[in-house]
């Protein structure tokens, strides 16, 4: 439940944080793992059911405190939801995407705000796809200039191309 509202940020517990995260359209059953990292509670979200996907998933950063009594989100001043895409590699290694979006606020509307990015981080990991010469699921980067987003595989001997990932992100 919504706990309180601290300024305009509301604060929640974990329990209603998940009723707001995706569940199969026919299963209904969740598409989200949560796992703790720095004492805080996050999500993995799967985004795909294609076999290619199975070690790429969508990062939910809650900013609940895993170590507090409730496991409550942050209050005003915290961190807010921030969310990125990791994949796994086949050395086992994890690679991050850029942040892309800035964080999301816990003002009212977070929820929908979450959804929003959820289904642009989908289409931009869709886009990404995997590298022609190694197979790996290849890096989503920012260009040093900041003017956009690509999509590129960086193993020494892969010669893959860039995709501009520009126009999915600018198209939010
Ligand atoms: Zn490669």
């Amino acid at each position: 439940m919504i706990l309180k509202t601290d300024g305009r940020i509301q604060v929640f517990d974990k329990e209603y944080f998940e009723t707001k995260l995706p569940v199969g359209k026919k299963s209904g059953e969740p598409l989200f793992k949560s796992f703790v990292k720095k004492g805080e509670v996050c999500y993995s979200v799967k985004f795909s059911t294609h076999p290619a996907f199975e070690n790429v998933r969508i990062i939910i950063r809650s900013s609940i405190d895993s170590n507090s009594n409730n496991l409550i989100s942050g209050s005003s001043g915290n961190n807010s939801i921030r969310i990125y895409i990791a994949s796994k590699r086949k050395d086992g290694s994890i690679d991050y995407s850029a942040k892309i979006l800035r964080w999301i606020t816990r003002y009212p509307g977070w929820d929908e705000r979450i959804l929003d990015q959820l289904s642009m981080y989908r289409k931009i990991a869709l886009a990404t796809g995997f590298c022609n010469t190694c197979g790996e699921f290849r890096s989503i980067r920012r260009r040093k200039d900041k003017k956009y987003y690509f999509a590129h595989c960086f193993g020494e001997s892969c010669k893959d191309g860039y995709t501009d990932l520009g126009e999915i992100v600018d198209g939010l």
